[in-house]
């Protein structure tokens, strides 16, 4: 088989060498147990402002496995990622997908392409604990899977994007039109065979984080607003509510005018005017959250370019067929 490694780059000159390294010679292992026949280290650059293109070229141009995609400019983590997924779709059986920063152990990529020869499709690589991330991280993951799942999300439980897909489930991925992109939830959507591998998450191996907290939250809305409708839902149910509250307060109100007291002053009106004002914003936020979306749904504007590829240059012959070079 035909095997892609895709790893998404994004400021990353600190551990590409050493990722470069361990993920050669896993590949190098599962070549010589003939598991695989041929393999490729796709790199792909999500327009890094250091050095970590020039580090690319040097490896495409210097180590067997690799080959480099620069894309023009930072489409963020999903988008590059699936630039490189549908470089491989084209040219591999299996793609993995895996993080520049070796916290995802680069050691159970064998026993993922062990499951596909059994014939699974989609491989998900699982954090057996999160002792590694801070608190806080952990926290935020664990509600947010939460709240996915009880929003009808399809998400398996800590799996991030370290994952292998076979050629089919990639094009079948592929077919997947829309812009907004949450792969996780896509390809836990696809329904072919799937199975599970575990792997402790271990730290940065070097540089910091690429998702600060505002990515991360963002990046959690996004996925919660691109795989459920639900939040909609649940802002017809809370007008519904504040509308049975009101109905109550009128009761309340007439039935202490009846007795003789007299209202009570501003303060409650004030309160509730300033709380269904609130909601109403709320609504409003939610509501243009989807907007925002379907904006950018009906837009269908590409969703990266590529501005070299180290793969087209002729004078290489790794991996790809003389067909697919053209
Ligand atoms: N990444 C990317 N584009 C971005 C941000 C991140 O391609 O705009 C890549 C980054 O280089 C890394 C992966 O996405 O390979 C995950 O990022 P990171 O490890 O920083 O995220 P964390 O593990 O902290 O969630
Ligand atoms: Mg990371």
């Amino acid at each position: 088989m035909k095997l892609a490694i895709v790893v998404p780059c994004y400021n990353e000159e600190e551990v590409l060498r050493e990722t470069t390294a361990r993920l050669s010679a896993v590949l190098d292992r599962l070549r010589s147990a003939r598991k695989v026949e041929e393999a490729v280290l796709l790199y792909v650059d999500d327009g890094s402002k250091d050095r970590t293109w020039e580090l690319i070229a040097a490896f495409a141009a210097t180590c067997p496995y690799v080959e480099g995609l620069k894309l023009a400019h930072n489409v963020g983590h999903q988008q590059a990622l699936w630039a490189g997924l549908e470089w491989a779709a084209a040219r591999a059986d299996a793609a993995v997908s895996i993080d520049a920063d070796l916290q995802d152990d680069v050691e159970v990529i064998p026993q993922m392409v062990d499951r596909y020869l059994e014939g699974t499709d989609v491989v998900f690589g699982v954090r057996r604990e999160r002792k590694t991330d801070t608190f806080f991280k952990r926290q935020t993951a664990l509600s947010f899977y939460r709240l996915m799942k009880g929003l009808g999300g399809n998400v398996v439980y800590n799996h991030a994007d370290f994952r292998l897909m076979s050629r089919r489930a990639l094009q079948a991925l592929m077919a997947f039109p829309e812009r907004n992109l949450f792969l996780r939830g896509m390809v836990a959507s696809l329904g072919f065979a799937t199975a599970v591998v575990r792997y402790d998450r271990k730290e940065r191996f070097a540089g910091e984080s690429k998702y600060p907290l505002g990515k991360m939250i963002s990046f959690a809305l996004d996925g919660i607003t691109s795989f459920s409708v639900r939040p909609l839902r649940y802002i017809t149910y809370l007008g519904l509510l504040f509308i049975v509250v009101s109905l109550a307060a009128i009761v309340y109100g007439l039935w202490s005018f009846a007795k003789g007291n007299a209202m009570p002053g501003w303060t409650s009106l004030l309160v509730s005017l300033w709380f269904i004002g609130g909601a109403i914003l709320l609504a409003c936020g939610i509501i243009g959250e989807y907007v925002g979306k379907i904006y950018k749904e009906v837009k269908r504007r590409p969703r990266y370019f590529i501005e070299q590829d180290t793969s087209r240059n002729v004078s290489r012959t790794s991996f790809l067929s003389a067909e697919a070079k053209k």
